[in-house]
């Protein structure tokens, strides 16, 4: 296999290079740590890697509060998720999400902008920011930006709603709802080890409530158990105005179902369907467990 890396160092000199490419067969890479992988299983001829990991832009490279949420550079790390005290603090589940990926030192490369373009359905940032109802934020290469939430973003395995002139460019992650006074946020990954392993089935859920505990707003979203991640919509709107601490082990049960209701998993190497399907389920009914007054 051949291929020519090309460095752009500016966001301005990055966008010109994909303008220019065009015709040409060309990926992005930023960590590399998936497209290496995919490149070694299906080698492409005389393709041009356009590198993100020199452009020095703050935008594209750093974490930012905002007024209605934090914005989140693609090309940041999951070590820069994991070091960051503000989303250790806010969104646990992020933070959970990049400290339980891979190992430290591909934790150093892993870019959020790789995990969601790469599509994995066992991709674990994604899966994280689907459930704290992010927005993916596209750059095209004539300057122009489109929002698009990160639940709409996949579109099949390994397939996204990117254009062939668009890069993923930053994230957005809102704020919690105004009546939000406490988070269970919490990433739950379930793997054949601990490190160094996708996710054999994971969940990521992030339920806001008031003082009381009454569910205000929840996000959920469930990995390895269906051509794409998925947000568990119906198990969202079933929390809706609970009382997180009456949940009774009827309505636990109904949960799951709910959950699981969005799982369509696949036997592999890993694990068997059934054995996903049974792990989901009790890993959903298990979340209310784990929540202490
Ligand atoms: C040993 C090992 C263990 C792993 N363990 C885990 C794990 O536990 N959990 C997990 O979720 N993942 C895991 N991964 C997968 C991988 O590390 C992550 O998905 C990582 O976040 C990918 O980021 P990257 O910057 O390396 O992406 P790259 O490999 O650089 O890119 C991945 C894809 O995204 C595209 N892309 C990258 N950035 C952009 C952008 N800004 N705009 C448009 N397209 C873009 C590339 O063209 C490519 O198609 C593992 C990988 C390895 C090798």
């Amino acid at each position: 296999m051949n291929f020519e890396i090309i460095s752009p160092a500016t966001t301005k000199d990055l966008l010109n290079a994909v303008k220019k490419q065009q015709r040409r067969k060309f990926r992005f890479g930023a960590g590399c740590t998936d497209l290496l992988l995919e490149l070694k299983k299906n080698p492409v001829e005389d393709l041009l890697i356009i590198n993100l990991s020199q452009v020095k832009d703050n935008e594209f490279s750093g974490i930012k509060r905002l007024a209605k949420g934090i914005r989140i550079g693609a090309r940041v790390t999951a070590h820069q998720l994991v070091m960051s005290e503000e989303i250790k603090n806010r969104f646990p589940v992020l933070h959970e999400s990049a400290l339980n990926l891979a190992s430290t030192q591909i934790r150093q490369v892993a870019t959020v902008g790789g995990n969601l373009c790469t599509a994995s359905p066992s991709g674990d940032i994604a899966c994280a920011l689907m459930a704290l109802e992010a927005e993916c934020e596209l750059l095209s290469v004539s300057g122009k930006k489109r929002m698009i939430p990160v639940r709409d973003f996949f579109t099949g395995v390994r397939q996204t709603v990117l254009k062939r002139n668009e890069l993923l460019y930053g994230i957005f992650v809102p704020n919690p709802e105004k009546q939000t006074k406490k988070v269970f946020s919490q990433f739950i990954k379930i793997g054949t080890r601990k490190s160094m392993e996708c996710s054999v089935v994971s969940l990521a859920y992030h339920i806001q409530t008031d003082e009381q505990g009454t569910v205000t707003r929840s996000g959920i979203a469930i990995g390895a158990s269906a051509p794409t991640i998925r947000f568990a919509e119906s198990a969202c709107d079933f929390l809706d105005d609970k009382n997180i601490y009456e949940i009774s082990d009827t309505q636990k049960k109904e949960f799951a179902e709910n959950i699981l209701s969005y799982a369509s998993p696949i036997t592999d190497m890993r694990a068997t369907a059934w054995y996903r399907k049974e792990v989901l389920f009790n890993i959903s009914k298990a979340i209310f467990d784990n929540i202490e007054k």
